[in-house]
């Protein structure tokens, strides 16, 4: 427990060994590492998307991350969410993952919440610096969505099936879910398959983006676009055209 006590990195030697690629690195720096071993993120949904990209925010060196998934773990799960194994079958999704990110960084802060993110309880996500969609319903994504531009909150959103995915940063400023996504309409995994490179993928992505973020470089609202089956990439600029953008 000594190496947790705090993670300052003029006094850390173990902290300034462990992100010593980074310190070195021009784009995050010591200061830069300091500000992200600050940061409060939550991801909401601990599934392919969710397992992924907590385990490079971990990695990283995140303050703080909050995991939230009401699900068991899935024999079926196993080809693409990254941080379970056959034995942890039956098992809630985000307490095996804090237990396994426990172990791969003792200087993060990992908190799981058996919950569904519903409107009352959703306050949780106040104290977030930022917040991650790795969900797989859009039901709850209008919820974050709602919740995000109603309290002037970043957040990520992210999906993907079959060999393509998508990722956007929704600025409290800029356009949101309800401009580009009217209803329900997408595919899942679970009916259509998924291959087990894309989650992997589109994970890498948003956590780049959530790590500008965090640490106040501009990112531009842009919806963009992935398919690794065809290597094709696209950026797609997002017009404010909900109601609730239009007023704001
Ligand atoms: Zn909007």
């Amino acid at each position: 427990m000594e190496k947790r006590k705090g993670c300052n990195l003029k006094t850390n030697t173990f902290a300034q060994e462990k992100y010593s690629r980074q310190t070195i690195l021009k784009e995050i720096g010591y200061k830069g590492q300091e500000k992200l071993s600050q940061s409060k993120v939550i991801i909401i949904g601990v599934g392919a998307l969710g397992t992924n990209t907590a385990e490079l925010l971990t990695r990283a060196g995140i303050g703080s991350l909050t995991l939230i998934d009401v699900d068991q773990i899935e024999e079926s799960n196993l080809q693409r969410q990254t941080l379970f194994v056959e034995k942890d079958v039956g098992k809630n999704k985000a307490e095996i993952a804090k237990e396994k990110l426990e172990k791969t960084n003792s200087l993060v802060k990992i908190e799981a919440k058996v919950i569904e993110l519903n409107e009352n309880n959703r306050e949780i996500l106040k104290n977030a610096d930022l917040i991650l969609d790795c969900t797989d319903n859009l039901e709850t994504r209008f919820l974050i969505n709602d919740y995000c531009k109603k309290n002037k909150k970043p957040w990520i959103y992210s999906s993907c099936v079959k060999t393509y995915g998508y990722v956007m940063p929704i600025l409290p400023e800029g356009p949101c879910l309800r401009c580009f996504l009217k209803q329900a309409d997408l595919d899942s995994a679970c009916t259509s398959g998924i291959i087990n490179t894309i989650p992997a993928s589109i994970a890498a992505l948003q956590v780049t983006l959530a790590t500008k973020l965090l640490l106040k470089e501009t990112v531009d609202p842009i919806l963009y676009y992935y398919n690794i089956w065809n290597t094709e990439f696209k950026r797609l600029k997002i017009k404010k055209t909900c109601s609730f953008c239009i007023k704001n």
